[in-house]
């Protein structure tokens, strides 16, 4: 049984060395992983620059790419056969609602299930994150991982899950929240005086609403969240096949 281990943090990460720990007693587990922290890269792929990977430590590989490179580097290059799973994280930091879309850790989860691999994502929702931080989210990263690689995974289908900061009430399965962005580009002035901007600054929120990631994390339980690669929104269809685009010359076609 073979299980790879990435993340977006860096190969440094001491949340990638407790789940790499933990998940060792149920197989043989091979790190590939960013060389430096790649957070928010989303699904980025290296594809006009080479790549190098370097053998760090026996079994754990510096990439110096993107997370998704490191999946598709783990299971198309570095990895002596197919893994049973990839396992992304854990992350420092949640991963929920629409962040999902920036997330490197839950791009390479994604990458994987391209792949046709079971996978999930972990992250914690803390504001420390110490070595011993990891411990309780690691220690259920084993557990969900021991079902997956049991029971499989529906089709196209991946696991985001969220773990709290204090000891878990349980466990619940969630839908994609919403975020609430502040909107805050801070702007300042450089030393040798030219403007420049930094995003991100606001303190983040979300919209608390029952059933979702956001929902379950703050009441102190661990989320796990069902994605999939589809993005289609089915229930616009209804509304966009009135506006009679299908059939359509478009206008340019015509006067020319
Ligand atoms: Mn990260």
């Amino acid at each position: 049984m073979l299980i790879l281990v990435t993340n977006d943090d860096g190969i440094e990460s001491p949340g990638l060395m407790a789940i790499a720990q933990s998940l060792s007693g149920l197989g043989q587990v091979v790190v590939v992983a960013p060389d430096r922290e790649r957070s928010a890269v989303g699904h980025s792929l290296t594809l006009h620059s080479p790549l190098r990977a370097e053998e760090i430590r026996s079994g754990q590989f510096a990439v110096d790419g993107t997370p998704t490179d490191c999946v598709n580097l783990g299971i198309h290059g570095l990895l002596s056969k197919r893994p049973s799973l990839v396992v992304s994280g854990i992350n420092k930091g949640g991963n929920m609602g629409d962040d999902v879309t920036y997330s490197g850790t839950v791009s390479a989860a994604m990458e994987a299930t391209m792949m046709g691999v079971p996978a999930f994502a972990i992250s914690l929702e803390s504001r420390s994150f110490k070595a011993e931080d990891f411990v309780i989210a690691a220690r259920f990263a084993a557990e969900l991982a021991e079902i997956v690689l049991q029971r499989g995974l529906p089709a196209d289908t991946f696991l985001n899950v969220n773990v709290p900061a204090a000891a878990p009430s349980g466990v619940r399965l969630t839908r994609q929240g919403r975020r609430r962005y502040g909107d805050v580009v801070v702007e300042k002035i450089d030393p040798r005086g030219r403007k420049y901007y930094w995003l991100g600054a606001g303190e983040p929120d979300f919209q608390d609403i029952e059933g979702t990631d956001f929902h379950a994390v703050h009441r102190g339980f661990i989320s796990i969240t069902p994605l999939h690669l589809d993005l289609t929104n089915n229930r616009s269809f209804q509304i966009l096949t009135t506006w009679g685009l299908e059939g359509r010359l478009p206008a340019s076609f015509i006067e020319n």
